[in-house]
């Protein structure tokens, strides 16, 4: 409802979080807790168990996180604290944010489990000793069936994500992690969305959790053009660049996450060629007044800002806010936005959304009650018109120079002495000041070959956009030829198409579009995967429980091999030959 400036910023210091991870925190450059830290850690530090509405991107992982690095106990080499996420990207995130977070705790092991990865690397992180799993289900139920993972001394336990985690089919095996984990323990269940079947979870295994949902009712400003675009982490800066030279602006303010992220994006725009300044709070209160004083008389034009120093910034001159990295909380969206628009005028706000953080979107034009019109990365085409015009502007502007008398003089013996054009001797006098070959932006690299692609989130759904890895979704349309594979698992085992597309996307680092038609009869299942699985894939695939059970795969040949609406409709030949479908398609 208001729009009023956030109050006095909060601060870490009084959560109860331990000296060393206070430090580790100020170390990444982490200024203020976000809204759901401030509402988490408190709870979780006090030892109760917690429900956390929230999605990836609001900060969860140090909500979780910080308490047990608080309350571990740094002698004792045992897990004590297992994290489940739904897939092994996540589980790798989070295990590197532990890293980060126990800094300065040099005792502290942290060992990532889940399914891809060679059960020698996990099995010798067990016998090493690790205080804190974070593990796909899957992989973790695994390892406790064999031994080889003890939650005896577990005193925490997490599960993150877990509404994507059911949805992948991971809901039997969470049951049974947490029917294993001792009664004792700590528990907190983070989820994006709250169905029944999350909250009946939380009733069954969680005692008595503090239930944390970040509201927010604050409202944009209607004289603020709000726009969206999908772009991945790696081409963010890219990106940035070309709204840069695309866009016309009079001052833009940046908006990172971290201190670090000030200066380092700074420098990254400064040696691409863009002036850009940062700002942040390790800058001293005089500098930043100086900086801001810069920027209001137009000799700064592009700063890049976290959100405390940024706060009440009140400058008329500022046509673009872009949200770089996408805040943490919609009241952060809405003061980081309101920088633009003042005093009457109309503002530009930009923001970049990776692929993992679309949720976060929909919260933001859910809570501002606005939707967000999507738009896209120039294209090169653009960005190259757009050099060739201000290539000509400076012709034009130069043309009324007082200096041109005298160098036309000079130019007109040269071009009477050495009988050259004079369009040559212009060329030969621009290439003086531009570098020709780096005058135009190359064309976009050609995608990567499907083999290179490193394993994905099943959640990163190509769009055929900029916000799409490399080797991504735009091959989707049907160059890819699909084969058949039998599992046997089917009906009698209860398995779902969730469970399957969960375990083996998981196992053998599928994304979700790698699947086309499951069809799942009595006792077995058929599942449409890429022809051209590379022989690991097809290996780690092939020891993947689902269910429970370890399955067995293998390659159906022929037409019989047909599963779903092609299968009924008698089409003849091979699976080998046909086109992709998407997963989706079948609704
Ligand atoms: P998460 O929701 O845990 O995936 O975090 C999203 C991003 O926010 C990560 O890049 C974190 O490093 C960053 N982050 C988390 N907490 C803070 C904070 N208090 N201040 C700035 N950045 C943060």
């Amino acid at each position: 409802m208001s729009n009023s400036e956030p109050d006095q910023a909060a601060s870490f210091a009084g959560l109860g979080i331990d000296d060393r991870v206070l430090r580790a925190l100020s170390g990444v450059g982490y200024e203020t807790p976000s809204p759901i830290q401030l509402a988490t850690i408190p709870h979780l530090v006090a030892g109760h168990d917690v429900v956390g509405l929230a999605q990836t991107g609001t900060g969860k992982t140090a909500a979780f996180a910080t308490p047990i690095l608080t309350k571990i106990d740094e002698t004792l080499a045992r897990p004590q604290a297992l994290i489940l996420t739904p897939t092994r990207e996540l589980a790798i995130q989070v295990a590197e944010a532990f890293g980060r977070y126990s800094a300065h705790m040099p005792g502290i092991r942290v060992l990532p489990i889940y399914g891809g990865q060679s059960y020698g690397v996990q099995l010798a992180g067990l016998r090493r000793g690790a205080h804190i799993i974070v593990g796909t289900p899957g992989r973790v139920i695994d390892h406790l069936t064999r031994g080889t993972l003890d939650i005896s001394q577990l005193r925490f336990l997490v599960l993150d994500e877990a509404d994507e985690m059911l949805k992948m089919g991971f809901q039997e095996d969470v049951e049974r992690i947490l029917t294993m984990a001792p009664d004792d323990r700590q528990s907190a269940l983070f989820s994006a969305t709250m169905p029944r079947v999350i909250r009946d979870l939380s009733r069954t295994y969680l005692r008595d959790p503090a239930e944390v949902t970040i509201k927010s009712t604050t409202k944009t400003s209607d004289t603020i053009n709000q726009r969206w675009v999908l772009v991945s982490h790696a081409r963010k800066l890219d990106a940035l660049t070309r709204f840069l030279e695309v866009e016309p602006f009079d001052a833009m303010l940046i908006f990172v996450r971290t201190k670090q992220a000030t200066d380092e994006l700074a420098e990254k725009l400064r040696a691409r060629g863009f002036t850009a300044t940062s700002l942040n709070g390790d800058i001293p209160q005089p500098v930043r007044e100086r900086i801001v004083g810069e920027l209001r008389a137009g000799k700064i034009d592009i700063l890049v800002a976290t959100d405390v120093v940024a706060r009440g910034l009140d400058v008329e001159r500022i046509s673009h806010v872009v949200n770089f990295d996408i805040p943490t909380d919609n009241d952060s969206y809405v003061h980081r936005i309101g920088r633009t628009g003042r005093a009457g005028r109309s503002g530009e706000a930009l923001l970049f959304v990776t692929p993992r953080e679309r949720r976060l979107l929909r919260s933001i034009e859910r809570s501002t009650g606005q939707p967000l019109e999507e738009t896209q990365v120039p294209t090169v085409e653009d960005v190259n018109a757009q050099r060739v015009s201000r290539f000509e502007d400076t012709i034009t502007e130069n043309l009324s120079n007082s200096d041109l008398a005298l160098f036309r003089r000079l130019i007109e013996g040269y071009e009477r002495e050495h009988d050259v054009c004079m369009a040559d001797i212009a060329a030969a006098l621009a290439v003086q000041t531009t570098d020709g070959s780096a005058f135009f932006l190359k064309p976009d690299p050609p995608e990567r070959a499907r083999s290179e692609r490193p394993g994905r989130d099943v959640r990163e759904k190509s769009t055929g956009k900029f916000g799409e890895r490399p080797g991504g979704g735009r091959r989707r349309s049907g160059d890819r030829r699909m084969a058949t594979y039998r599992i046997n698992v089917g009906k009698k085992n209860k398995v779902a198409p969730g469970a399957i597309v969960g375990a083996l996307a998981n196992e053998g680092g599928l994304n979700r579009e790698d699947f086309g038609y499951i069809d799942i009869r009595s006792d077995y299942s058929l599942v449409e995967l890429p022809a051209d699985l590379p022989s690991e894939v097809f290996d780690a695939l092939r020891s993947t429980r689902i269910g429970g059970v370890r399955i067995s795969l293998r390659r159906e040949e022929g037409a019989a091999a047909a599963p779903g609406r092609d299968r009924d409709r008698g089409r003849p030949g091979g699976f080998d030959e046909r086109p992709r479908k998407s997963f989706r398609d079948r609704g």
